[in-house]
């Protein structure tokens, strides 16, 4: 087996909602996985909050509440093994999960005695979301491929430093790790391995995690160590479109996007896979898809470490409600703490500001009246399609209050709130002119 020949997958907590969800996802990859694969699994949808709540209910010493809690998510993890899988089969799986429960429950009475959450005993519990999950997908698995499974705990590879919410792993450690520990060797032997997200040990052996939403950033750190061909991102959505299509009608599956297009669209607000999480991969040259549990065959989109951007819009996203003030402009430059609420500076001169919470300000700021929505266009070479989107716009009667041209990837504008969806929809069908008129040259 060439290392090029490998993947990665990742399901993440929302592909994994309950029994029907873990069938479909798993269905979904047995399906398109050439296999030998990877598979990188979060914890079920909504677990981890969960077992955050277990833990400070704990700590507050609501000794039975807590533990009623955990019995509670056991048991429904329990359930949806015996609604897809055979009955001798369900019951191995039960048996290891109330092995997982017993540890969970211990954990959970250390901290009420104690009544104490310390960050590292946070994580112990936070892991159990991944451990329960990764049993009960793995047994699926199982069933629906031709080959081996093996369930690998993530803890004897992802070695991390000892910053317990928030852990630092160990690239060197891992891809020393993924050679000598075995993970590796049953990939040669073509076996199909899971493991967890989210979670690794120190050095000593201690459960510590990577942050939230952390299992990208897992998936993208196995790829990197196994110089896999590809991470494959499993989501309940085809990937990523034009606009957010649940608002934006007509909005546009993008087949393939930079790194650095994808981090200025998630700072522009919108909600997808975040680039920084998956860097570890993309800054290997491997590429980073995402593709939909509902649609398997269908391609997804492909995030790519660079790429050569034609001179035209791709995509919007907006942030609203937003507050806007002028001010002076060495008062931001000489106010520093003051950049973190600031999502943007949108006019020319620097002098007009954004932020997401209304600021105090200091002397020489006006705040400017109402509430408005930063809208942004990202694509490339901004300086040769903006005027024809205000053009739109103001055919359409739309003067936005500001705007700024901000190259390399981006058009930034702020409008009334109450206008933002009307100005979205003018915007964005210019942007779809735009992006068919760019293939079509
Ligand atoms: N389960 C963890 C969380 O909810 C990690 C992840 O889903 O990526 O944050
Ligand atoms: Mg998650």
């Amino acid at each position: 087996m060439s290392a090029d020949a490998l993947r990665v997958h990742k399901l993440g907590g929302s592909v994994l909602p309950d029994a029907g969800g873990i069938r479909k996802a798993a269905e979904a990859l047995a399906a398109s996985a050439e296999l030998p694969a990877l598979v990188v699994v979060s914890a079920c949808a909504g677990v981890t909050d969960r077992l955050l709540v277990i833990a400070e209910r704990a700590a507050r010493g609501e000794t039975t509440t807590a533990v009623a809690g955990l019995q509670q998510l056991l048991e429904w993890h329990c359930e949806q093994g015996r609604q897809v899988l055979p009955e001798p089969v369900a019951r191995g799986l039960e048996e290891r999960l109330r092995g997982l429960g017993q540890q969970a429950l211990q954990l959970c009475r250390g901290i009420a005695a104690l009544r104490e959450l310390t960050p590292r005993s946070r994580d112990a519990m936070l892991a159990f979301g991944e451990l329960l999950s990764s049993q009960v997908v793995a047994a699926v698995l199982e069933q629906l491929v031709p080959m081996p499974v093996v369930l690998v705990d993530a803890r004897h590879y992802v070695i991390t430093d000892a910053t317990f919410g928030a852990a630092r792993p160990q690239l060197e450690l891992l891809i020393q790790r993924v050679h000598s520990q075995g993970l590796l060797e049953h990939l040669r032997h073509g076996r199909l391995v899971v493991t967890q997200g989210f979670i690794g040990a120190t050095a000593e052996g201690r459960t510590t995690t990577l942050g939230r939403g952390g299992s990208d950033f897992s998936a993208a750190l196995f790829a990197a160590a196994l110089g896999a061909e590809e991470v494959v991102v499993w989501k309940d959505v085809p990937g990523l479109f034009t606009a957010d299509p649940l608002i934006v009608p007509g909005a546009q599956l993008i087949a393939e996007i930079s790194a650095a297009e994808m981090r200025e669209l998630a700072a522009a607000g919108a909600k997808v896979l975040h680039p920084d999480a998956v860097e570890p991969a993309l800054s290997q040259g491997i590429r980073v898809v995402l593709r939909s549990v509902t649609e398997p065959g269908r391609s997804g989109t492909r995030i790519v470490p660079a790429r050569e951007v034609p001179a035209a819009p791709l995509a919007l996203a907006w942030r609203q409600p937003c507050w806007v003030y002028s001010c002076p402009v060495p008062a931001l430059e000489s106010s520093p703490g003051l950049r973190t609420p600031l999502l943007s500076i949108v006019s020319r001169t620097g002098s007009v500001v954004v932020s997401e919470f209304p600021l105090e300000v200091p002397e020489g700021w006006s705040a400017w009246e109402g509430t408005y929505a930063l809208v942004t266009v990202v694509g490339g070479v901004p300086e040769r399609w903006s005027i024809l989107m205000l053009e739109a716009l103001a055919k359409e009667g739309i003067a936005p209050t500001s705007c700024v041209v901000d190259p390399p990837w981006a058009l930034r504008l702020v409008v009334r709130q109450e206008i933002w969806q009307r100005a979205v929809f003018v915007l964005h069908r210019m942007l779809l002119e735009q992006c068919f008129r760019c293939v079509s040259v």
